[in-house]
């Protein structure tokens, strides 16, 4: 059995489940993989960014030799560079960030039945990123692109979300169903909401959207969103 010394940088190290900040010591079944060593320990291959073995970058299938020494990289922000506005699909218990996501223009899809298979089917299928809270689900192989969702505060997973995949540039506001997903009618070719302000309605579920004061929390959520693209410059 080889034994590899793993060191996880940058905050990989807080998810492992006792939180080791120092090197931790595995004596891996022999021939495993790099990426099968770092999942063992809890954290699923798509927060892995970039990965050293003894100091020389590799790739994650790489076989570690007895005494080597592997230095894990958190998933950057570099790695989806240029990814232009990226789609998600999300698990059963993360419909209230789908919602979220799709307020701010995102396509998101979400089921409340979905199962862990169709989840990771679709993810794949239709190159969608996985959002999850379910580290099993995300260790999928078919699952290339996944995020582990870190808090349990919908508001919380949304600036994770916006931080991890850039999502500033990209905003679309009150462009998609927050009930299905479907993309809106444009809001000023719509029909007059009940208090005479511009509604708009979801031409595939026929949701009625007006600017009520529902609306104005969730425009408030907008604000927030953009407000961040000012203090991060
Ligand atoms: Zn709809």
């Amino acid at each position: 059995m080889p034994r590899v010394s793993v060191h996880f940088r940058d905050g990989l190290e807080e998810l492992l489940p006792r939180r080791r900040k120092a090197p931790v010591d595995v004596a891996a079944p022999p021939d495993s993989t790099a990426v099968a060593i770092v999942e063992d320990l809890g954290i699923p291959h798509t927060e892995v960014g970039s990965l050293l073995v003894n100091g020389r970058p590799a790739g994650l299938m790489v076989r570690p030799a007895d005494g080597d020494e592997l230095t894990v990289h958190p998933f950057g922000q570099e790695a989806e560079r240029d990814m232009g506005s990226p789609r998600f699909v999300l698990d059963v218990h993360l419909g209230r960030l789908a919602r979220l996501l799709r307020l701010l223009g995102f396509d998101a899809e979400w089921s409340r039945d979905a199962d862990d298979a169709e989840l990771a089917a679709t993810a794949s299928r239709e190159n969608r990123i996985l959002l999850s809270r379910d580290r099993g689900l995300l260790k999928r192989r078919e699952v290339r692109r996944g995020c582990l969702v870190r808090s349990q505060d919908p508001r919380l997973q949304l600036d994770e979300v916006t931080e991890r995949y850039r999502l500033r540039g990209h905003l679309a506001p009150f462009s998609r169903c927050l009930i299905c997903n479907a993309p809106l009618d444009r809001p000023d070719a719509a029909p007059t909401g009940p208090n005479g302000s511009p509604a708009g309605g979801c031409p595939s579920c026929g949701r009625r959207y007006w600017r009520g004061s529902h609306w104005q929390q969730l425009n408030a959520i907008v604000e927030e969103i953009r407000g961040g693209a000012e203090h991060a410059g």
